[in-house]
């Protein structure tokens, strides 16, 4: 094995992350139906307490850290991303909030994507949301199609979402890392 005193360097590795209040950059979310319904009455308490970070490779993004709980998000995604998607992204990742500070599992490294309890009652939470903003059955199919889950995934994703299957062989609306 190599180690630093053979190379004569020194790597520190406790690298900082810089954090940010969620409510400086997304506002309002505490008056959204169901991230009410997720954190009840304490909504405006769990979100001033919310932290963010902000990243800026060019892949992914968002997602919810498993070690903490606060949120990655990708600051392209978050630039050029069509609105709705950055918002229902935004319901989705909150509901990953409140599933990691009631102490259940985000990643299900066994389980698919798709088959993960944590990302069925996310995207199940997201697509409440996206038909009370008013999306089509359509478009909450294609928001469900990501470049990282194939077509037979995506079509599970729907049913158990309670949508009506409805194939353009669309692409991918966008690509990503993880969640
Ligand atoms: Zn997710």
């Amino acid at each position: 094995m190599t180690v630093e005193s053979d190379l004569g360097v020194r790597i520190e590795r406790n690298a900082p992350s810089k954090l940010y209040p969620f409510l400086r950059y997304f506002r309002g979310f505490d008056g959204v139906p169901t991230v009410r319904k997720l954190f009840g009455p304490q909504t405006a308490r769990a979100l001033r307490s919310l932290k963010v970070e902000f990243f800026s490779a060019r892949f992914g993004y968002m997602g919810t850290s498993d070690v903490d709980g606060h949120l990655l998000i990708s600051s392209h995604h978050l630039k050029d991303s069509e609105f709705r998607t950055v918002y229902l992204d935004i319901v989705h990742e909150l509901c990953h909030v409140k599933q990691f500070r009631s102490g259940k599992a985000l990643f299900y490294p066994k389980l698919s994507y798709v088959d993960a309890p944590s990302e069925i009652e996310a995207y199940r939470l997201t697509i409440e949301e996206g038909r009370r903003i008013g999306m089509t059955n359509r478009q909450l199919v294609d928001y469900l199609k990501v470049e990282w889950i194939t077509p037979a995934e995506h079509r599970r994703l729907a049913r158990r979402c309670g949508l009506v299957w409805a194939s353009d062989k669309a692409r991918p609306h966008r690509k990503r890392i993880r969640r």
